[in-house]
């Protein structure tokens, strides 16, 4: 344990910590996030020491109001306004030009910045309180699954990072919709809970996220690493997709009937249910060593879209 790791419920108190340089992890409407004082280096130099996390993955930069997106932002087109006047505050990233003065650090060197304004009550009180924009990834150690809850932050993170600013499990669980607004038309970089089909009723053209071939010199760098994998083996299934055998303990997490014999088992109502649990319950299996995890695909409507993206990526990560 490098240092102490102080726990709290008051958003204030958190960006206390945060304005005197320090790492605070706070809840989000999509997950937890990291954050630090995007014009303290020393401070942005924490977060990829505390999460492993490789220098030429980015940070998305965590406003408290549409207005504030100028002061990191510059040259914001007409598209890009649209989508901010749509859908900010939400779980939607803008990958805009940034301005001069934006550290390369938190942009691993490109001339984008990402940037989002969350609508968590909590997040935006946390923001309100503090001084700067606050660049943050996803508060969780480099290549697992993304926190939903702070239980999860406190298993990666305890003795690496500052602070904790207690909230409610994630609603959403996924990670936000990127979309790249430095180039016209707009790109979908990342899926999440903001699908295709809602971004294309605001700007008709935008366009649909690129081969995966592009995103291994990509475009957003961060897609380049493996992500979102638990430490047990990943195997999609249903319609297409294999089937749920394996020799090893296993796990199934899906939306129809589990198959029989699965140690661990979480049927999920709908599409968004599923994914609020997914992350949680990767975490879970690796606590009780499961050995495979079979994940039902869903159908690619709606969040169902984002779903499959990780349920893929996770899959691949092993
Ligand atoms: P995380 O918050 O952990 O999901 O990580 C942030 C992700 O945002 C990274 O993996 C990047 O792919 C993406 N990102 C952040 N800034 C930019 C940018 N300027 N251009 C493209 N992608 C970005
Ligand atoms: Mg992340």
């Amino acid at each position: 344990m490098d240092v102490e790791t102080i726990l709290t419920d008051s958003p204030a108190e958190a960006a206390a910590h945060l304005n005197r340089g320090e790492t605070v992890a706070f809840p989000t409407e999509t997950v937890y996030g990291l954050g630090v004082d995007i014009t303290i280096e020393e401070a942005v130099r924490k977060i990829f020491l505390a999460k492993g996390r490789p220098s030429d993955n980015p940070l998305i930069v965590h406003v408290h109001a549409s207005e504030q997106v100028g002061e990191v932002a510059s040259g914001i087109s007409d598209t890009a306004r649209l989508l901010m006047q749509r859908f900010f505050p939400g779980p939607l990233t803008l990958v805009l030009c940034k301005q001069s003065w934006v550290s390369s650090l938190v942009t691993a060197g490109l001339s984008t910045v990402g940037v989002r304004c969350p609508e968590h009550p909590v997040a935006r009180e946390f923001l309100h309180h503090c001084r700067h924009p606050v660049a943050a990834p996803s508060a969780n150690l480099s290549g697992k699954p993304s926190s939903t809850d702070w239980k999860s932050v406190h298993e990666d993170l305890n003795g690496k990072i500052n602070c904790i600013l207690r909230g409610e499990h994630s609603a959403i669980g996924l990670e936000s919709t990127i979309v790249d607004c430095s180039t016209e038309p707009p790109r979908l970089l990342r899926a999440g809970a903001i699908g295709l089909d809602e971004l294309r009723a605001v700007v008709p053209g935008l366009l649909g996220p690129a081969a995966i071939e592009e995103h291994r010199r990509p475009k957003s760098p961060g897609l380049k690493y493996p992500h979102y994998a638990p430490s047990a083996e990943i195997r999609l299934c249903g319609e297409g997709y294999g089937t749920c055998s394996g020799g090893k303990k296993t796990a199934w997490i899906g939306l129809s009937h589990p198959p029989e014999g699965a140690a661990v088992t979480c049927r999920c109502g709908d599409a968004g249910e599923y994914a609020h649990r997914l992350f949680r319950f990767f975490r879970e299996c690796d606590r009780k060593n499961i050995g495979i995890i079979f994940c039902e695909m869903p159908a690619p409507e709606g969040i169902g879209q984002a779903l499959r993206d990780r349920l893929q990526r996770a899959a691949e990560g092993k």
